[in-house]
């Protein structure tokens, strides 16, 4: 419950603040999160959003400002190695929450992102293992009905909501009602919602564990193409600044 005795230093990556743990240390502190009144914001950055954050100043603070920072790629944990930084393991936001869910059996979730008919599946799939979803919401919803969904939210106090709107879109909304949400922890987590869905599939286990993940989710969505741009640009502009 006391997460103040737990290791929550940050390291900066070209200003973005990463926690130096391991995948179990986190899962750790998301379940003592659920034992607060508060409402904890996660991101979880790959390079993609790094880079996003130098071009976008307001995303770079709200990702300076979240409780937690958990580095989802292995771009990170290289740059990390580079640059002498004790960031050592993946912590991606797809595996961290549906072990949080698989964990936290006595807590309520509500799913807010994907298409449509992709947001319900997820639902079904989750329910079927046994998760409490007390309710979802797809991330295409016109401006008019955010309060709605709000009012939703307030009425059927999850204790998790998992926000799967891309980025910043998701980020954004997260610390926009940070304040006006009964849960105790908001995930910032893209494609997550379509995994569950069983949408969209991971990268084989072996891929996973050499760091291709990356290469995989390129080859089965080449719409990616361009954003990973990014990637060559993050390995120059951190060898450029070095440590912080
Ligand atoms: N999405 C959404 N609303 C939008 C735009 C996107 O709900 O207005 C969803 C999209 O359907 C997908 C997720 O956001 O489920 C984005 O996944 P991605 O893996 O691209 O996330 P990122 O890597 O950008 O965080």
């Amino acid at each position: 419950m006391d997460t103040t005795n737990k290791n929550l230093e940050q390291f900066k990556i070209l200003d973005v603040p990463f926690n130096g743990l391991t995948y179990q240390a986190a899962l750790a502190i998301l379940l003592d999160f659920l034992q607060t009144s508060k409402n904890h914001i996660i991101v979880t950055p790959n390079p993609e959003a790094v880079m996003l954050a130098q071009r976008n100043k307001n995303f770079g603070k709200i990702l300076n400002a979240a409780d937690l920072v958990l580095p989802d790629a292995i771009g990170i944990i290289l740059a990390a190695k580079w640059l002498k930084l004790p960031i050592t393991e993946r912590v991606p936001g797809c595996d961290i929450t549906q072990d949080l869910l698989k964990t936290a059996t006595t807590s309520s979730c509500y799913l807010l992102g994907a298409a449509p008919t992709i947001a319900e599946k997820a639902a079904q799939n989750l329910r079927e293992q046994g998760v409490n979803v007390v309710g979802f919401r797809d991330g295409y919803y016109k401006p008019e009905e955010m309060s709605t969904i709000i009012e939703e939210i307030n009425l059927l106090k999850p204790d998790i909501l998992i926000l799967g709107m891309g980025m910043p879109r998701q980020e954004n909304w997260a610390f926009q009602n940070k304040d006006n949400l009964p849960c105790k922890i908001t995930l910032c987590v893209g494609g997550t919602i379509d995994v569950i869905a069983g949408n969209v599939k991971r990268a084989p286990k072996i891929m996973r564990k050499a760091g291709l993940e990356w290469l995989y989710r390129l080859a089965t969505n080449p719409s990616r193409a361009k954003r990973m741009l990014d990637l060559p640009r993050f390995v120059v502009a951190v060898v450029k600044r070095g440590k912080q």
